[in-house]
């Protein structure tokens, strides 16, 4: 029982898609004393820094929407990554939120002291917060290939999350290494803007078709009038990616064997040459890699100015990339369509907790939170998108709208005065990680593939149970699983 209501100072780090969230459903909570702490100038997080050509969500739009603002304009069954960065400005607007956010500034040190976090940023800034939320976001840090040369190359080279938009693309003879969902979608974006492109492959992917019709007025209308209508749709989507989530944990399963079979025709039935055909086909199961999906990957790989290379890449040199079997594939521009440095989160930032101890010791091994939010002995900091969620090909919005809303029942216990400090066990913590591993063996992630889903050891880093699962531990804190004092 609590022994009367506490004023709370909440931080929140990083106005990305969670971060505004979060300060939507704080304030929606009463709790207004908080300050979201953005490194930029600009909010919309991994929507504001990648800007590549032909950046789309692959999680339809109206799902991959928060489920409290649902738009009735969005323009596409997956619409571009423009439109989803002006739809969080937008809602960040509307809610009131934006005068909450201070830009420009960077958190760089947390330390649990005296019962409060005390932050500090690169400007100098110095905050006390009773309660932290890292809403850091999963794929933010760029990872660089180690290539030989890289930095030699005397034309432009960029990673894809850097885009440099003062580089012509137009009559430029273009390199892109990688074959993920970045280089994928960019790939279909460009290729009829270019003089000629280069397609490093390393690793074939499956790719899952994907129709994106446009939504017609007469359909933004009727959205409009009947919110219901709109609600309905968002419901029915979650649904269907519920259903993914169920195939993708259980590989042996029919729904997993049924995406499977639609990968393999969609690359029979699109790429006409048999040699080009075997060359994109993958050595291991879809889904096994995060699945891509793309309307006009296998259209614009076949296009005459467009070129599949499949030699492993020796070195880069000034001229353009030099691949094993001795030649020299000449560009203008590179781009690094690489990838991610999956397992940063909240870090550079320095986080220490309770007793000195500091995050760079507690994730020594590899990044671990329970349920991805709570790690013992960092007493009210919660992480939204943590370590080992459910990221895989789903909506992100709905996540993070079920971690916040655990969380606020968690921030609950503080402001009744029920606990002061409220952190996971290390016993639930190591019990829940024991599960975890038990149950990666039996996902299609594990199924042998080289993806950023597996950590150094190889096992998935990421929520092996069905995503009913994942709803029924977020709709109420299991309480014996915490620490409280
Ligand atoms: P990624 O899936 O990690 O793909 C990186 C690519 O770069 C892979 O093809 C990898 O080859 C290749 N690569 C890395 N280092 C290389 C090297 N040294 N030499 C040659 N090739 C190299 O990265 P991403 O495409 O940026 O996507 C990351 C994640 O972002 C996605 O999985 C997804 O979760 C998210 N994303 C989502 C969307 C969306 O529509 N929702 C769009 C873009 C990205 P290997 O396969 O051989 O490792």
């Amino acid at each position: 029982m609590g022994t009367g209501q506490r004023d709370l100072r909440v931080v929140v780090v990083g106005a990305g898609m969670a971060g505004i969230l979060s300060a939507i459903k704080l304030r929606e909570a009463g709790l207004t004393d908080l300050v979201v702490y953005e490194k930029a100038d600009r909010l919309g997080g991994t929507w504001r820094e990648n800007t590549y050509p032909g950046i789309a969500c692959d999680v339809p739009s109206h799902l991959y929407s928060y489920s409290f603002a649902l738009n009735p304009d969005w323009t596409q069954s997956f619409s571009p990554g423009e439109e989803i960065e002006a739809y969080f400005e937008r809602v960040a607007h509307e809610y009131g939120v934006v005068d909450d956010i201070c830009f420009g500034e960077e958190v760089t040190a947390c330390d649990w002291a005296d019962g409060r976090w005390h932050l500090e940023t690169a400007a100098g800034t110095r905050d006390e917060a009773d309660v932290v939320i890292a809403a850091t976001g999963v794929l933010h840090h760029p990872r660089y290939p180690d290539i030989e040369g890289l930095e030699d190359f005397a034309g432009a080279c960029f990673h894809s999350a850097r885009w440099d938009h003062d580089v012509a693309l137009e009559g430029a003879r273009v390199g892109v290494i990688g074959t993920g969902s970045t280089a994928v979608q960019i790939t279909g974006a460009i290729v009829d803007r270019v003089a000629h492109l280069s397609l490093f492959q390393r690793t074939a992917q499956w790719i899952a078709p994907m129709d994106n019709p446009a939504y017609d007025e007469e359909t933004k209308q009727a959205f409009r009038e009947d919110p219901d209508r709109l609600a309905g749709v968002h419901e029915s989507l979650s649904a269907a990616f519920e259903g993914f989530s169920h195939a993708v944990v259980e590989a042996d399963s029919p729904a997993m064997a049924a995406i499977e079979q639609a990968c393999r025709e969609n690359l029979e039935n699109s790429v006409t040459d048999p040699e080009l055909r075997e060359r994109l086909r993958p050595d291991y199961r879809a889904g096994c890699k995060r699945l891509v999906l793309s309307a006009d990957f296998y259209d614009a790989i076949q296009q005459p100015q467009a070129e599949l290379v499949t030699e492993g890449i020796e070195r880069i040199e000034p001229a353009g990339v030099r691949t094993t079997d001795g030649r020299l594939h000449e560009l203008d521009v590179l781009v690094l369509a690489t990838g991610f440095r999956t397992d940063a989160f909240m870090r550079p930032m320095a986080v220490t907790g309770r007793g000195g101890r500091t995050l760079a010791e507690a994730w020594a091994d590899r990044p671990v939170a329970y349920l991805s939010i709570s790690i013992p002995e960092f007493p009210n900091l919660f992480l939204l998108n943590g370590p080992n969620g459910p990221v895989g090909n789903f909506s992100l919005i709905e996540v993070a709208e079920l971690q916040l809303g655990y969380v606020l029942q968690l921030i609950d216990r503080l402001r009744d005065g029920t606990c002061r400090e409220i952190s996971a066990s290390q016993a639930a913590t190591d019990d829940l990680e024991e599960q975890r591993l038990e149950a990666s063996r039996h996902t299609i992630w594990a199924t042998g593939c080289r993806s950023w889903y597996l950590d150094d050891r190889g096992v998935p880093a990421v929520w092996p149970f069905r995503f009913t699962r994942f709803r029924e531990e977020m709709a109420a804190p299991d309480l014996s699983a915490y620490d409280q004092a």
